[in-house]
């Protein structure tokens, strides 16, 4: 546990950012201290290859999925260490080609996610990566894409869970998160 220890002591709490009433956290001041980063990651991939794997139909993690716009600082690494592919889910109007589009519930309205058609093949499997799962609205938008593409998700993972907002619950898979928060 010291990892997650090592790991917490670099989170940051902003509160009333980017509005009133909300405290954000922050993990960039976890990327500014490379042996912070380099502990984040390995702490997931050891996560990802002693648990995750053996829940995988397949023995593998085929696709690492990470979300716009932070779990594109984690995604690629984790998927190169892992010897998978890496997808990104991007807002609408972002991503090239065909795309399948998904829409999820903000604080105030609607916004929509996409992926590429062809970034998931049908049977894959898949692990889905970002920073922060609040009311996991946007996990479970990025699960509706990847199932719409055919692939599996074996498990969602993030830095940090908010749990009063029970966003695990919500999702089509188990959550793992490195920090927990009330
Ligand atoms: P959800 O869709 O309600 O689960 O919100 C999660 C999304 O909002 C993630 O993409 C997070 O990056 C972002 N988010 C919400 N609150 C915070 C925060 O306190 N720090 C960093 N990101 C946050």
């Amino acid at each position: 546990m010291a990892d997650v220890d090592f790991i917490k002591s670099r989170l940051t709490s902003h509160p009333d950012f980017p509005k009133k009433g909300i405290v954000f956290l922050d993990i960039f001041p976890i990327l500014r201290d490379p042996l912070a980063f380099e502990t984040l990651i390995t702490h997931l991939v050891h996560h990802i290859t002693s648990t995750t794997i053996p829940k995988s139909p397949t023995g593998k993690i085929d696709v690492v999925v990470g979300l716009d716009a932070r779990g594109f600082l984690l995604g690629p690494i984790i998927a190169l260490r892992l010897g998978a592919a890496f997808a990104p889910v991007r807002k609408k109007g972002k991503l090239p080609g065909q795309c399948v589009s998904a829409t999820y519930e903000k604080e105030y309205g609607a916004d929509s996610f996409e992926m590429q058609a062809d970034s998931i093949k049908p049977g894959q499997t898949v692990i889905v990566v970002d920073d922060l799962i609040a009311t996991g609205g946007s996990a479970r938008a990025a699960g509706q894409l990847i199932s719409d593409l055919g692939g599996r998700t074996i498990e969602y993972l993030f830095i940090i869970e908010l749990l009063f907002l029970k966003g695990a619950s919500t999702l089509d898979a188990p959550i793992y998160s490195v920090v927990q928060s009330d």
